[in-house]
């Protein structure tokens, strides 16, 4: 493995939890297996917040609830070959989406920012306002998986996907032996 040229690659958090990332140290002593055949470019793990080079892979976790969400998927679109939604968050919208689906509500988004800024049970705001400072990242009207915003080629399943399906995919794509899940691999445990 460690004869071949190391390929690139690049990982963002959007909407989520960052437990996907962790769970990527859940590769525990593989990880340095890994590094044999990638360097980081682009990542919350490197610190590294714009791309140096083109890469590989980008490694996506969450979905799109705001307008930078947006701007950093086209931007990993742009810059990676290949683009992985890595959990649940990122395929479906997970658990973020849950605001999508406020029932019997017009407005589920001024729904969920009355509630959590406003009306709550344990919120003391005396303006009574939703922040809404220019600086903050536009909110967008529902929370997208990635696939609804750029052009997803994989994804790996799981909330969080285990530290073994992460590693098998990641080695296997970069060594051009990715044929698919093995089935018992899939778990939402
Ligand atoms: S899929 Fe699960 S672990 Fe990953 S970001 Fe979403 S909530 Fe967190």
């Amino acid at each position: 493995m460690s004869e071949l040229p190391k390929a690139r690659i690049a990982t963002a958090s959007l909407a989520g939890c960052f437990g996907c990332h962790m769970a990527i140290l859940d590769i525990d002593e593989r990880l340095l297996e890994l590094m044999k055949l990638v360097d980081v470019d682009r990542s919350p793990l490197t610190d590294k917040k714009r791309f140096t080079q083109r890469c590989d892979i980008g490694i996506i976790e969450g979905g799109c609830c705001n307008e930078e969400n947006v701007h950093v998927l086209h931007d990993f679109r742009r810059n990676c070959d290949v683009l992985i939604a890595l959990g649940q968050c990122a395929i479906m919208g997970g658990l973020p989406a849950m605001r999508n689906a406020i029932m019997h509500s017009d407005a589920p988004l001024r729904e969920c920012l009355d509630e959590a800024f406003v009306t709550g049970r344990y919120i003391r705001n005396t303006t009574h306002n939703v922040p809404n400072d220019p600086a903050l990242p536009l909110l967008l009207d529902e929370v997208y998986p990635c696939s609804q915003v750029v052009e997803i080629d994989y994804q790996i399943p799981g909330c969080a996907p285990g530290g073994d399906i992460i590693f098998d995919t990641l080695s296997k794509l970069l060594t051009g032996k990715f044929r698919g899940f093995e089935r018992e691999m899939i778990r939402f445990d």
